[in-house]
């Protein structure tokens, strides 16, 4: 089941999400739809705070891609990111929460991230290249963090009107999005 997704400007975007126990209500069920509705963005992560949730859920699928040869997929509960090294890169990158907005983000491009699988299987992965990009954006998000965030001041303020309009619904999706500014007016 598709979720809609939160857009920028709603403050469960900005908390600092919580682990979750093992019983979790319908963790499964959240799972499968956190898929549906990343799919159907075309998205390549999705984290739970995403779709209203403050929870240190994300997902990951970076898809088949001629670099990658396969996808890389995975589940992260209750992660933490234990190191990142290497000189940092730039990618453009973009969120789901902000549509039509695309900046270049510096990250390092290795990391050592702890986490728990769907099947509560603790893990220690190093990853590196797309899938720690991916995963480095979606663990920001669990940590109430955005990419726009780490952008320069200039480029913060060239955007400042565009991400406003994006809170208060003035943008295009071909995704289902729930807008905090038009919320508050029903
Ligand atoms: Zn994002």
């Amino acid at each position: 089941m598709k979720l809609p997704i939160v857009a920028y400007g709603d403050p469960v975007l900005r908390k600092v999400c919580v682990d979750i126990e093992e019983t979790y209500p319908d963790l499964q069920q959240l799972i499968s739809n956190m898929f549906d509705t990343m799919y159907a963005a075309s998205g390549v992560g999705l984290a739970a705070p995403q779709i209203g949730l403050p929870i240190r859920m994300f997902i990951v699928d970076t898809g088949a891609d001629e670099d990658e040869k396969k996808g890389y997929k995975k589940v992260f509960i209750n992660a933490e990111i234990l190191e990142e090294t290497g000189e940092p890169w730039a990618f453009n990158e973009g969120c789901l929460s902000i549509p039509d907005i695309r900046e270049d983000v510096m990250r390092k491009p290795n990391i050592r991230i702890k986490y728990l699988d769907e099947n509560w299987v603790e893990h220690e992965d190093e990853v590196t290249g797309m899938p720690a990009r991916v995963i480095q954006h979606e663990y920001d998000h669990i940590e109430g963090k955005l990419f726009t965030d780490k952008l320069s001041i200039l480029r913060k303020t060239m955007l400042k009107s565009k991400l406003d309009s994006i809170s208060k619904g003035n943008v295009r999706t071909d995704y289902k999005m729930r807008f905090p500014k038009q919320n508050k007016k029903r």
